[in-house]
């Protein structure tokens, strides 16, 4: 039975990027070590980490006043970063708040200064993305933070808000990747890689390089954009097998034609699934707005809650693996990342439509 794994995160990886790493677990390209088991400072590591970031950069577009770091923590450590970097003597930042992800930033970035809240989905649960006319800015902001897809909810933007000369910060965890985007818009965009990138434990930072080294008093020195600036990700070790995955998998898109090719696949697949939904005469539900649903993260519920725990066990048995919602939604989530193959949101869509029919 082939298996589809549609979690949130950590999610689906490409087979082909497992297979080359099964291959070269044991000896990588005749060195005689595993990746794991090499200095982060020997020529062989230090390669591995410098094409990952030249295939990053070919990939993405990244301009040359981009650094690129490779850092742990999670997107969730940023929360605290970005302020204590980007404040740079100012003492207001502003956010918008599309769900749970910009929460937990803006709960953060409190520690650290006043946060000015430009908008909020909250009078409509979070199903969809305020009109930029209606976000009340500051023009003193240190930055403007958001959140591209907030993974939890479903909501995406399809449109890039325009922040002059405020620095844009864009937490991408689960977007990134997904579509060819122009960095040079932004002043500062992260991930945690385990949605749309590789492992668990890397995270990824882009940052234009005039935003660095401007932090807080007591910021400590592992919390300094410019450390890891100044010493190519490697002040002290970094997760050096997560990098190695990423770069594979950097490899492997650029084979397959880039991200705009990877955009037309995930519009497709989008586009078969929230179709079947819409189609169902309302057994299935999609909360979210429909210009802003997620081509990545796709919540819906169905008509009567009782069935929930007979759809997940059925979908389980046919391979379909991790669609519970995450718990402060309910319902179900259907993550659909690069990773995810077309075939595979076929296989979910002819289950929803034989389980729609049978329980109607
Ligand atoms: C998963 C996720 C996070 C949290 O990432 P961690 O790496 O677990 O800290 C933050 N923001 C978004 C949008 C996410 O999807």
């Amino acid at each position: 039975m082939t298996i589809y794994n549609f979690s949130a995160g950590p999610a689906v990886l490409p087979k082909e990027v497992l297979q080359q790493a099964q291959a070269e677990l044991l000896d990588w390209h005749g060195s005689g070590m595993s990746v794991m088991e090499m200095s982060h400072r020997g020529k062989e590591f230090m390669g591995i980490a410098a094409q990952a970031e030249a295939d990053l950069r070919e990939l993405m577009g990244i301009p040359s006043n981009y650094k690129v770091l490779f850092l742990q923590g999670g997107a969730s450590q940023q929360f605290a970063m970005i302020p204590m970097n980007l404040l740079r003597g100012k003492t207001s930042a502003d956010y918008l708040n599309t769900g749970e992800w910009s929460k937990k930033a803006i709960s953060e970035a409190k520690k650290f200064g006043s946060v000015n809240v430009v908008a909020t989905g909250a009078d409509k649960n979070f199903s969809y993305v305020p009109e930029f006319s209606t976000w009340k800015r500051d023009p003193d902001a240190a930055y403007l933070h958001y959140t591209p897809n907030e993974t939890i909810g479903g909501v995406e933007f399809n449109w890039l808000p325009e922040a002059g000369d405020v620095p844009l910060v864009a937490d991408m965890s689960s977007c990134i990747l997904s579509r060819p985007i122009d960095v040079s818009k932004y002043g500062l965009i992260y991930a945690g890689a385990q949605k749309n990138i590789g492992p668990a434990g890397l995270t990824i930072v882009i940052v234009r390089d005039d935003l660095i080294g401007q932090t807080v008093a007591g910021t400590p020195t592992m919390l300094d954009y410019k450390t890891h600036a100044d010493n190519d990700s490697m002040y002290n070790t970094p997760p050096t097998y997560g990098i190695y995955i990423a770069g594979l998998v950097f490899q492997m898109l650029k084979r397959q034609g880039g991200l705009a090719a990877m955009e037309q696949t995930n519009i497709a697949k989008a586009e078969l699934l929230y179709a079947a939904i819409d189609a169902s005469n309302s057994f299935y539900n999609c909360p979210v707005a429909l210009s802003d649903r997620s081509r990545m993260n796709v919540p819906f519920t169905l008509k009567d809650a009782n069935l929930d725990g007979d759809f997940l066990k059925q979908a389980d048995a046919r391979g379909l693996l991790q669609l519970k919602g995450h718990r402060s939604v309910g319902g179900m989530r259907a993550s659909i990342y690069n990773a995810m193959p077309l075939a595979g949101v076929q296989a979910l869509v002819d289950f929803m439509n034989e389980f729609a029919k049978k329980n109607s």
